[in-house]
């Protein structure tokens, strides 16, 4: 998975970049995002920093997830059938999921296995293709085990 261990300063830089200033709250979210590598939604987000001890309330982990999104910082991720948005963070490139249909979990694909075919496919439709989504829908590893018994 895609972890990226940031340390306390190159996240300070991320968010300087990004014209934010350096507070504990982005710090704090940017921190569970880099750690984990996978898109997570703002109650998880609340519930692993409530275990690390430090205390924000949901709506400030909203609020904060909002501002990194409009900053770039953090993607925001909305899919279809799911009214919970995940996030994670932005780092290089663009993403493709896949999506467990049962516990909505979502894994974060590094590699992108359309870049070759957009060319083939810009070549022979003349189209000046800017860009795709794809998402993969099924069932992780837990869930298939428990479809199984
Ligand atoms: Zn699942
Ligand atoms: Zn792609």
């Amino acid at each position: 998975m895609m972890k990226q261990e940031l340390t306390f300063e190159k996240r300070g830089e991320i968010l300087k970049r990004s014209g934010l200033r350096h507070t504990k709250q982005r710090d704090h979210i940017m921190e569970a995002l880099t750690e984990t590598g996978t898109p997570l939604c703002a109650q998880t987000i609340y519930d692993m920093l409530k275990e690390n001890g430090m205390v924000m309330d949901l709506s400030t982990v909203y609020r904060t997830l909002d501002t990194l999104e409009s900053s770039g910082v953090v993607r925001k991720i909305v899919l279809e059938n799911d009214d919970s948005a995940h996030y994670e963070f932005a780092g290089n490139g663009h993403r493709h999921y896949l999506i467990c249909l049962l516990c909505k979990k979502i894994k974060s694909i590094e590699y992108c296995p359309l870049v070759s075919y957009e060319m083939s496919l810009s070549k022979e439709t003349d189209f000046v293709i800017e860009g795709h989504s794809l998402n993969i829908y099924g069932y992780c590893p837990e869930c298939s085990d428990k479809r199984r018994e």
